[in-house]
Formats: structure tokens, C-alpha cells, sequence
């Protein structure tokens, strides 16, 4: 809120990401301060964090236009995430959960926030972010369990640590799955995810390895859009634009190839079954941006495509994002997924969880909470179990 100032007082690897913009009608506007280059509004960032006080209102406004569309970029209505922003105002007062603020006003192209009165000072978001001091628990708490290898592989363009995670088949390993999370800043759902299924899987889990680089983008974790190579890199010269997913073919930036090094050697000492890369998908009201990607027919062998397509369908039924099979790979395009495939062999896909929208099975979709983002980790992790 005071720019600069709070800023710096803040606990390492939180950041603010928001603008304020104007005063309308006694309350301060907001806005996100991601910058524009990105496409497709829903994936800009907003974060504030609000100092104790009195109550007071806020208005939050979201860039509202059409992006055009782009070849190769097949996002479907990938702009107006001001039309749900309602659904996903978020407070966290420090030292407690995020909670979803339920009555927000909508504006044009926005909403109208009433703060309660803070005895602690609090986050106020878009959506539910994950922090980097929980991304440095995680690590801590896997480093003290016995059944986890934690390792650096590598580290990331502005030099932080990259971080990958083996837990090896107790016995008789049935095979290995391969996951990724968090190539892009701001999606942060993966982490969600990531995090609570390494911490809970369950005892039937131990046929299996896991192979876990719970973070490819810990430049984005700590220091937000300005730490995220996609804002620094050249989108027009260069391959993958600064774009991480984009760099897998062959792997060409810090932090793809040191993970690919760390998959290829695990993918060496067992059989690799199946991989998984989480992300946040696009949004507008018409689609929750959720989803599991499978090969454009005739991209890859009947027999894997297939059991790639079953494996989709039973996801669904385990998992509560929206279903939809989303054809969208090609085996020799630039990202993780392919390279899985086109490397190792085995059926690999891409997560998309939607922003705003839980999908549970049975009943009618309803807004996201810190706890259906973090039961997805577990439930996908039951469906690897279940599928193999
Ligand atoms: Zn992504």
C-alpha cells in the first residue's frame, strides 16, 4: 500500500504487486501492476499488503479489453478476468489462512472491498498465493523425512537454488512418476498442490518413485513478475521468449536443462510411468481454464495415446477440476510435457487449475478455497496410485 516503503519491510520472498491508481468516491483504487505484455489479463498478479487499522473500502479495477487472438496461442476467451473477479478476493491476516472476502460489489470492470478492521497487519489478494516461506518449509520438512532426498541440481538465472526431490520405491519399485510445478509466476495452485501431495502421501504410494521439482521458477517465487524471466526475456528474438515451459526443446535455459538432467538420470535407474506439470490456466466465465492437455490425434503412438486419453478420463473422476481434455500438445513443441514424452517415452500432460472455479463432481461449481487447492495434490496422487 505504501509502495517502496512496505516493500522493504517485508519478510523475504513477499512481495506487493499492485498499483494504486486514483481515489473515486473516498476510496482508494487499486489495480494489478503486472505488466502488459502478458496475454490474457486473468495471468497478471494482484497482492497488497494492508497495515492494522480501522475498516475501510477499497475498489479493486482489472485491465478489461480484448486480447487478439495470436497463432499458436489457442487460449480460449483468455481476457476479462474482471468479469469473475468477485468470486476470488482473498484476506490473509498474519499468521492465518486465507479467507474469501464474500461480499465483494461488483464495479465496471471491477469490485468494490470492504476490509474489516485488522489487528494484524494482512495480505489482501487476487486469488490465494504461496509464498516462498512456505515453499522453504516444504523443503525443510521433506529434508527431515527419512523416505525424501532433497538435492540442488542446478540453480535458476538470477542464481537461487533449484531444488528437486526423489523418494525412492520402498522394495520392488512398480515404476516412476515425474512432477513438475510452477514454471510460470503467479500459478501458484501447483504449489498448492505440489506441496500437500508430497507431504501426504499414503502408505500404497511406496510401490512407486517420485521424482519432484516442486519449483521451476524460484526467481518468479520470490521476487514475483519482476523476478519471472517471461518479463525478461525477448518474446519477439528469442525461441522461448524468456518463457521457461518454452525451453524444453532442447532444454536451453538454467532452469529446464537442470531439471532435465535430474528426470533423465531418475528415468535411468527406473521405469518411467507417467508425468504430470501443474500450471494455472486462462479464465472467463464461459470456461474455469481447467484441464488435462493430451496430444493432437496422430501426434504420438496409438497405444500411449489411448492410455493417455483413459487416464484423462478417470482423472476426472478422482480429481474435481473442470473436465476437459484439452488437445494441445504436439511431441515436438517446446514445452515440459512433450519432452517427457519425446525423452523418457511415457504419457505426460499438462495441469491447467482453473483461477476461480472448483469443479466438484455432483455439484454445481462453486469459488476456490486454500483447501481444495491443496486436497488436489493428494487426490492426484491417488489417481497416479489408482491408474498403475
Ligand atoms: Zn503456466
Amino acid at each position: 500500500m505504501n509502495g517502496q516503503l512496505t516493500r522493504a519491510r517485508l519478510p523475504r520472498g513477499t512481495f506487493e504487486c499492485a498499483t494504486r491508481l486514483e481515489t473515486e468516491n473516498g476510496r482508494p483504487v487499486f489495480g494489478p501492476d503486472t505488466p502488459e505484455s502478458i496475454p490474457g489479463n486473468a495471468q497478471y498478479v494482484f497482492l497488497l499488503h494492508l497495515p492494522r487499522g480501522p475498516a475501510f473500502s477499497l475498489d479493486i479495477l482489472w485491465p478489461h479489453r480484448e486480447t487478439p487472438p495470436r497463432p499458436g496461442f489457442d487460449y480460449p476467451h483468455n481476457a476479462n478476468f474482471s468479469e469473475v473477479l468477485a468470486q476470488v478476493i482473498f484476506l490473509q491476516p498474519r499468521g492465518g489462512d486465507w479467507q474469501r472476502i464474500t461480499a465483494p460489489r461488483p464495479r465496471p470492470f471491477g469490485v468494490e472491498v470492504d476490509i474489516p478492521a485488522l489487528e494484524q497487519p494482512a495480505w489482501l489478494s487476487v486469488g490465494i498465493p504461496y509464498f516462498a516461506c512456505q515453499y522453504e518449509a516444504l523443503l525443510d520438512h521433506l529434508e527431515q523425512d527419512p523416505a525424501w532426498s532433497v538435492t540442488k541440481i542446478g540453480g535458476s538465472l538470477e542464481g537461487r537454488p533449484l531444488h528437486a526431490c526423489l523418494r525412492p520405491a520402498r522394495g520392488q519399485s512398480r515404476g516412476l512418476f515425474l512432477l513438475t510445478a510452477y514454471q510460470h509466476y503467479g500459478e501458484w495452485a501447483g504449489l498448492h498442490a505440489i506441496d500437500a501431495l508430497m507431504r501426504n502421501l499414503p502408505p500404497e504410494a511406496d510401490a512407486f518413485t517420485w521424482a519432484v521439482v516442486p519449483c521451476l521458477n524460484p526467481d518468479g517465487l520470490y521476487r514475483g513478475w519482476r523476478g519471472d524471466l517471461m518479463h525478461r526475456g525477448d518474446a519477439l528474438n528469442e525461441e522461448h521468449g524468456g518463457n521457461i515451459n518454452r525451453a524444453w526443446n532442447p532444454p536451453c535455459l538454467p532452469e529446464s536443462a537442470a531439471a532435465a538432467g535430474f528426470f533423465k538420470n531418475t528415468a535411468q535407474a527406473d521405469r518411467p510411468l507417467h508425468a504430470l506439470d501443474f500450471h494455472m490456466g486462462w479464465s472467463s466465465p464461459q470456461h474455469s481454464g481447467g484441464g488435462l492437455t493430451v496430444y493432437h490425434p496422430g501426434e504420438i503412438d496409438p497405444e500411449t495415446d489411448a492410455h493417455m486419453r483413459r487416464f484423462t478420463e478417470d482423472f476426472f473422476k478422482t480429481v474435481p477440476i473442470q473436465p476437459f481434455a484439452w488437445e494441445h500438445s504436439r511431441l515436438n513443441g517446446p514445452g515440459a510435457t512433450p519432452w517427457f514424452t519425446r525423452e523418457l517415452g511415457c504419457p505426460a500432460q499438462t495441469v491447467e487449475f482453473s483461477r476461480f472455479q472448483a469443479h466438484l463432481p455432483g455439484s454445481p461449481p462453486r469459488p476456490v478455497t486454500p483447501d481444495y487447492y491443496r486436497n488436489l495434490g493428494p487426490q492426484i496422487a491417488e489417481c497416479l496410485i489408482l491408474k498403475y
